[in-house]
């Protein structure tokens, strides 16, 4: 695999970061995750304001613009022979002389970029959206600052080994109460005709797909509510899923043990993910 450096197209076993890098030591760095299909790029625009958006909240420099991050992104999906996949790229604060909790001067210490790609052949026709996922609920144990796409993944990472152990396939999040969002999705319930998914806010990530989805239900003349849920209401619903840059639109059909419906993917989950799949490759770029 060729991968993308600092700059530079190189063979994976030769891209080289240094150890004194913010991103290893502190966490300190964002990320966005771009799915690929037919060779082009899904919502490559929403995921570029979305990294501007982090940069900004984090007070880190944009080291690139984002029509070179475009050029990167192609060329990569080129190189790699992606038709269908993932780009991973991950900007942090750049590798300063020595381990500080201070910031370093952006002059001195650049940000260091990191992009590569995912192969996944048979991605928008995953055999998992026809069975449907197990998700369990574990607390929300996250920072307060969940709108930025940090790579302080160990929690989420915590909580699909809880969800592994229990049988399941994820872990959705609850705090107060309510559930904030997948450990790496945004969770969604249906009732008739309606969907339901927590409001935007800095207690959940603000999913491209999410955005995507919910207009294309107004369109398709599903009525969206923008709303806090809890676990029992989503255990009493018509059905559930969750929507991610790498699932879709997944559908849920157990939380915490208990089925939805008949325990299959229900029709609107399906509908939903056939019409995001149709209106994405179409706006593909
Ligand atoms: N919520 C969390 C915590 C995530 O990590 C992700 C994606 O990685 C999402 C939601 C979904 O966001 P998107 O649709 O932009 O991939």
């Amino acid at each position: 695999r060729t991968v993308y450096v600092n700059g530079d197209y190189l063979p994976e076993n030769e891209a080289k970061v240094s150890i004194f890098d913010r991103g290893f030591l502190m966490a300190d760095g964002v990320y966005e995750v771009t799915s690929v299909i037919d060779g082009k790029l899904i919502d490559f625009d929403g995921h570029a304001k979305r990294l501007e958006r982090s940069l900004n909240e984090l007070n880190m420099p944009h080291p690139i613009s984002m029509d070179d991050l475009l050029k990167v992104h192609r060329e990569l999906v080129r190189i790699n022979e992606i038709e269908e996949g993932m780009i991973y790229l991950q900007i942090t604060r750049g590798a300063p002389d020595d381990r500080d909790f201070v910031f370093p001067d952006p002059e001195t210490t650049p940000c260091t970029i990191v992009l590569f790609t995912q192969n996944k052949p048979g991605l928008a026709d995953s055999p998992a959206a026809k069975k449907g996922m197990k998700v369990i609920s574990i607390e929300d144990q996250r920072w307060g600052r969940r709108d930025i796409k940090t790579v302080q993944l160990l929690y989420p990472s915590m909580g699909k080994m809880m969800a592994k152990a229990a049988g399941a396939d994820d872990a959705w999040m609850v705090e107060d109460g309510a559930v904030t969002e997948g450990t790496s999705n945004n969770a969604y319930i249906v009732r008739g005709n309606t969907i339901i998914t927590r409001q935007l806010s800095n207690d959940i990530l603000h999913g491209i797909t999410r955005a995507a989805v919910l207009r294309f239900a107004k369109e398709a003349q599903m009525t969206v509510e923008e709303r806090a849920f809890t676990i029992e209401e989503a255990q009493g619903a018509d059905e559930a899923f969750i929507t991610s840059a790498s699932t879709f639109v997944m559908p849920v059909v157990e939380i915490d043990g208990a089925a939805l419906g008949d325990g299959t993917p229900g029709p609107v989950s399906a509908r939903l993910r056939e019409i995001y799949l149709d209106e994405s490759r179409k706006a593909a770029i």
